[in-house]
C-alpha cells in the first residue's frame, strides 16, 4: 500500500477533533494513477470500519508531491466521497513537509508548527499500538531485556517497521534531526536501520545536494563496548526503545565528551516510574514518544521490571532471552471445548477396533514406577507397535517411508534412539529408506 492512514485526536478547543491522517511519500510520476486512488478509497472504507467518523482530514506528503492534492480532492469530488465523508475546503488540511521535516499546512508555516507534533505523535502511537510492538505480559513467561533486567513485557520495534509507507513515516519523523553535517547514523539494532535509510532516502528526494551518511548498527549492549564510533559530533544515535535509560547513558558515557546528548534519539521510551526494582538512572537523549502517553494507564501499571531478585522468576514464570530476530511465541490462549460426535475424524472408525480396550491410550495413567508422574494422556507406543508388528506391516511402512522422505534429511548417517523398544522399532523402520547409504543405529 502506498498510503498510511491513522487517526489523530486533536484538542477540541482548537476545533479539530477526530481527524484522519493520510500520509504518503511515493511519487507516482506526475499524478496519482486512478488505481491507487481506488486503493485509497478502499483504505478509507476499512478505516471507517474500525474508527470513529472523522471531522477533519490531514493529507500529509513531502513538497515534491504538492500536485497530488488536486488528484485526491478531485477523486473525492468525482466519486461523491467528498459529500458522504463531509469533506470540504474548511476541514481538509494539506500538509507539505520539506527536507528539514518542517513545512506548511494550507500554505501556512505557523499552522505546520501547530499541527506537527500531533501528526507525529499520533502516527508513532498508532504504529506502536497496532503493529504488535509490545509482547506480553503473560503469566507463563517473562523476558530478559538487553540490559539484563527482567520484565514481563518485551518491546520489539522491528514489528512496526514492516510496511514501506510506514517506515517512510518514521523516516519523515527523523528528517528534522538529519542535518547536512550528519556523517553517520548509528542504530542500536539492525532492525531499525530501515527507518534511518528511509529518512536518508526522503532527504535525497528533497535535497539533491545532500550527501547520504553512513548507516550502521552498533549492536546494543552487546556491541557498544567494542564499537568504534567515528566523528560522534557529526552523528545521530538512534535507539529503538529505552526501558530503563541504561543504554543511552552508556552510549553518552562513551561518546559524551565529543558530542551533545541531543544527538541521541530514542524512538520509544518507558516512563521513569515503572514498577519493580530498578535503581534510578539519569537517561540521556531525547525521546520521540513516551510510552505512558500512548499505552493505556492500566497496561503501563502492569509493567514490572527487575534488576535483581526477579519476582517473576520466583513465581515460576520462565525467563526468555530475545536475541536478534528470533521467533517468539504468541500469547497462549486456552479454549475449552466439549468434544462431540460431529468432531469425530473420518479415519477414527478404522483405528478404533485396534485401539479400544487394549490400554494403548490411557487417561490419567497411575504411576508404575516411583519416579513416574501421572500422565494426563499416556500412549503405550511399545505395546501398540508390538500389536501392529510394524516391520511386517506393509501399509504402515509405506506411509511411514512417505513421511520420512518429506521430513528426514537424505544425508542422515546416524540415528540415536531412546532406550526403549518402541524407539528402537521406529529407528529400525527408518533404515530401509536410506538403504543406499550406511545408517548407524545407536541407543
Ligand atoms: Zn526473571
Amino acid at each position: 500500500m502506498q498510503f498510511f492512514l491513522y487517526p489523530a485526536k486533536v484538542n477540541k478547543s482548537l476545533n479539530y477533533n477526530d481527524s484522519l491522517v493520510i500520509f504518503w511519500t511515493y511519487q507516482f510520476g506526475s499524478s496519482i494513477p486512478p488505481k491507487y486512488l481506488h486503493d485509497l478509497r478502499d483504505l478509507i472504507k476499512d478505516y471507517l470500519n474500525n474508527h470513529l467518523p472523522f471531522d477533519n482530514i490531514f493529507l500529509v506528503t513531502h513538497n515534491k508531491n504538492w500536485n497530488h492534492f488536486k488528484d485526491i480532492t478531485g477523486f473525492f469530488e468525482e466519486y461523491n466521497l467528498a459529500y458522504s465523508l463531509k469533506i470540504s475546503d474548511t476541514n481538509i488540511y494539506k500538509v507539505l513537509f520539506n527536507d528539514l521535516g518542517l513545512g506548511t499546512v494550507n500554505d501556512d508555516e505557523t499552522k505546520f508548527k501547530q499541527y506537527q507534533d500531533i501528526i507525529i505523535f499520533s502516527g508513532l502511537s498508532f504504529l506502536f499500538n497496532n503493529r504488535g510492538a509490545m509482547v506480553g505480559p503473560t503469566d507463563h513467561i517473562h523476558y530478559i531485556l538487553p540490559s539484563r533486567n527482567h520484565s514481563n513485557v518485551f518491546i520489539r520495534i522491528a514489528n512496526i517497521l514492516k510496511r514501506g509507507v510506514e517506515i517512510n513515516f518514521v523516516g519523515f519523523v527523523l528528517l528534522k534531526y538529519l542535518t547536512n553535517n550528519i556523517k553517520n547514523i548509528y542504530c542500536d539494532t539492525s532492525s531499525i536501520t530501515s527507518a534511518a535509510q528511509a529518512a536518508v532516502n526522503l532527504k535525497l528526494i528533497l535535497d539533491p545536494i545532500f550527501v547520504a551518511p553512513n548507516i550502521d548498527s552498533f549492536g546494543s549492549y552487546y556491541g557498544i563496548d567494542n564499537y568504534n564510533f567515528i566523528d560522534p559530533s557529526n552523528s545521530i544515535f538512534l535507539i529503538s526503545v529505552s526501558s530503563d535509560g541504561r543504554l543511552s547513558s552508556k552510549l553518552f558515557n562513551k561518546i559524551g565528551l565529543q558530542t551533545s546528548d541531543d544527538n541521541i534519539i530514542i524512538m520509544y521510551k518507558y516512563p521513569s516510574n515503572i514498577s519493580g526494582s530498578i535503581s534510578p538512572i539519569q537517561s540521556k537523549g531525547r525521546a520521540l514518544c513516551y510510552l505512558n502517553e500512548i499505552i493505556a494507564a492500566d497496561v503501563i501499571d502492569s509493567i514490572i521490571t527487575f534488576e535483581s531478585d526477579c519476582k517473576l522468576c520466583s513465581s515460576n514464570s520462565t525467563p526468555v532471552e530475545i536475541i536478534g530476530d528470533e521467533f517468539m511465541t504468541e500469547k497462549e490462549e486456552t479454549i475449552s471445548i466439549l468434544l462431540k460426535e460431529e468432531y469425530l475424524p473420518i479415519w477414527f472408525s478404522n483405528v478404533a477396533s485396534i485401539l479400544i480396550g487394549k490400554k494403548y491410550i490411557v487417561c490419567h495413567r497411575l504411576k508404575r514406577k516411583t519416579q513416574d508422574s501421572i500422565r494426563e494422556i499416556y500412549l503405550d507406543i511399545d505395546a501398540l507397535f508390538r500389536q501392529l508388528n510394524l516391520k511386517k506391516n506393509k501399509y504402515f511402512n509405506k506411509l511411514f517411508q512417505k513421511y520420512l522422505i518429506q521430513r528426514v534429511s537424505a544425508s542422515l548417517k546416524i540415528i540415536i534412539y531412546l532406550d526403549d523398544t518402541a524407539s528402537k522399532t521406529i529407528a529400525e523402520c527408518n533404515t530401509p529408506h536410506f538403504l543406499d547409504q550406511k545408517v548407524y543405529l545407536l541407543s
